[in-house]
């Protein structure tokens, strides 16, 4: 391969190359790897372009291995098949700290490097996102957990002949195992969702039959809590691709919430309305708006209420028996099913929880 082949197929590459000579000097380098490092980086030494010691290493010992002093190779640089080093590095370049993977290998019939890097700012984000989310489910576990050991010794101890204490300590008790409870089934079931993300579901679903079933479970409930629920729209023909569990379990989280936190206002309503055509998903759509006259939100939580374990109150959620991952479920449907979560409140106004999803496609 000459240098214009050499220049040809690296500036093909969709991820950042370089290729050095045998005087370990940049000698071809494409688009994305001056979006990685910056402009002019051909013709100078390898070092001024990335100063990474394991790194310069790596490319000194693939052009000349006696070069390099033991150890070589630097022990955390991993060997691949094709003979050279694969490493995670964190490198400066245009003023930040990006976590990299890095390729080393040999250029083929000649003195020289190839030099592959791969941004994995996305990986790295994403696993501290795993290790934040195991934190939290670990905090929220131990918290209860916690209670009922201390609950648990009371019964042993100074309780041990209080009856009235005792049962006391157990409906605690068994609230707190039915939230632990409650948050595992939540655990599973977002994750379920999650592993499904990608799978469209097919079944013809009609959100007018679907909205009432899930009213008539959770009504006798709300009436005990002095709340009534209405649903208004058409019962038939809002036909929607979906997956019927998962599409009760959205507007059951979304009832039961209303009920819960804007119960106050005694009344909560599930409006279903069809619209011609709603931006956002490109074409006609079915809304179901959930609507509650209670409290409200305050507009600075609104962007983040579909984390998992934000609230807004936490000792009223869980108070309440809260998860914190209702509405991370929700939003996970109900991206599954191609659609949009919006959320309208204002404080002392109530709530407007609104799902989008599209119509089912005529299959004639
Ligand atoms: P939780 O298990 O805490 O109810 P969710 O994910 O379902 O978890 O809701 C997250 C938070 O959003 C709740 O803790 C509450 O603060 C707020 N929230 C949800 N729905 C409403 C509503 N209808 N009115 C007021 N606040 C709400």
């Amino acid at each position: 391969m000459n240098q214009t082949d050499l220049h040809d197929v690296i500036a093909a590459l969709p991820v950042a190359v370089l290729a050095v000579d045998g005087q370990a000097r940049v000698v071809a380098a494409n688009a994305a790897a001056n979006a990685l490092l910056g402009d002019h980086l051909t013709d100078r030494p390898f070092v001024t372009v990335l100063r990474h010691p394991v790194v310069v290493q790596a490319v000194d010992s693939m052009i000349d291995p006696a070069r390099v002093m033991p150890p070589v190779p630097d022990p955390s640089l991993a060997a691949v098949e094709s003979g050279g080093y694969r490493n995670r590095v964190i490198i400066s370049a245009r003023g930040r700290d990006i976590p990299v993977e890095i390729t080393v290998s040999g250029l083929p019939g000649r003195e020289g490097a190839l030099v592959v890097i791969e941004d994995s700012s996305g990986i790295e984000e994403a696993e501290q996102l795993r290790r934040d989310f195991v934190a939290n489910v670990s905090h929220e576990l131990r918290t209860p957990l916690t209670a009922m050991m201390g609950f648990i010794e009371t019964l042993r101890g100074p309780a041990r002949d209080d009856p009235s204490a005792r049962d006391k300590f157990l409906a605690i008790m068994e609230a707190e195992t039915g939230r632990m409870n409650r948050l595992v089934l939540d655990l599973l079931s977002l994750s379920r969702v999650e592993s499904e993300e990608r799978r469209r579901p097919a079944e013809a679903v009609d959100l007018g039959i679907l909205v009432r079933s899930v009213v008539a479970t959770l009504a006798p409930q709300a009436a005990g809590q002095g709340v009534s629920i209405s649903v208004e729209g058409p019962d038939s023909e809002a036909i929607v691709s979906g997956d019927p569990d998962q599409l009760t379990q959205v507007f059951h989280n979304l009832v039961e919430n209303a009920v819960k936190y804007g119960g106050s206002g005694g009344e909560v309503t599930l409006r279903l309305e069809r619209l011609a055509r709603e931006p956002t998903l490109r074409g006609p759509a079915h809304a179901v708006s959930v609507i509650d006259r209670g409290e409200g939100i305050e507009s600075i939580h609104l962007p983040r209420l579909t984390e998992r374990f934000y609230r807004v109150d936490s000792h009223r959620s869980r108070q309440q028996g809260g998860t914190g991952l209702g509405l991370a479920i929700v939003k996970h449907i109900v991206s599954r099913h191609r659609g949009k979560l919006r959320i309208e409140s204002e404080k002392g106004q109530g709530s407007r929880f609104i799902v989008i999803l599209p119509v089912r496609p005529d299959r004639r």
